[in-house]
């Protein structure tokens, strides 16, 4: 009997539309992207940048290839090369590719990089049809780094990396100043 009221009634269609209006009255938790977008932790692992000292503007990058090391990928190149500057001898980054498409945003090669030149952004937005574009170079890595230092800035105090007000500029490491040495004389051979 009590089934056959239930079938009368509709007692499943009922219940299936009382749901359903319930949620006009709940607030919306899907955002409409991409006209709304949510916010981002500063932890986010979006693009890679590379990042200048702020005073300056001079690269932080030193070229050591560390990041290169870290990378499980193998999506990092780095080429480097040395200058003189102020009688110090400064190593820089001559070349610096990072593939995109075979990053899996680990993060590895921020952690390993000895001088905070390496962030990453809150940056995601960058799909094409151009697979090549995909390959960030060192002026691309900058471009984003000037852009958007600020998430940069809170995605290395996020992970303990850099300190919320400390000066980086203590971070440049400059090597220590050597002459080229003059070759040592062969020795006279006996007769
Ligand atoms: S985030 Fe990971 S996979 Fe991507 S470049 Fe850095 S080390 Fe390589
Ligand atoms: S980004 Fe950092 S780890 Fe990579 S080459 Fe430059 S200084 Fe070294």
């Amino acid at each position: 009997m009590k089934k056959f009221f239930h079938n009368v009634f509709f007692r499943e269609i009922l219940k299936g539309l009382k749901l359903t209006f319930s949620h006009y009255f709940v607030k919306d938790i899907t955002l409409q992207y991409p006209h709304e977008k949510t916010s981002l932790p500063d932890t986010f692992r979006g693009a890679l940048c590379l990042l200048r000292y702020d005073e300056n503007e001079t690269e932080r990058c030193v070229g050591c290839d560390l990041c290169e090391a870290a990378c499980p990928s193998g999506c990092i190149s780095v080429v480097s090369a040395e200058k003189l500057e102020s009688g110090d001898v400064v190593r820089y980054a001559t070349d610096f590719d990072i593939d995109i498409t075979k990053c899996v945003f680990c993060g590895f090669c921020v952690e390993a990089c000895p001088v905070n030149a390496l962030a990453m952004t809150k940056s995601y937005e960058y799909s094409t049809n151009n697979k090549r574009s995909l390959i960030f170079d060192k002026a691309k890595l900058y471009e984003i780094g000037d852009h958007r230092h600020v998430e940069a800035k809170g995605y290395l105090v996020a992970h303990d990396q850099e300190g919320e007000e400390e000066t980086v500029s203590e971070y440049r490491y400059r090597f220590p100043y050597y002459q080229k040495q003059e070759p040592v004389p062969e020795p006279e051979k006996s007769t």
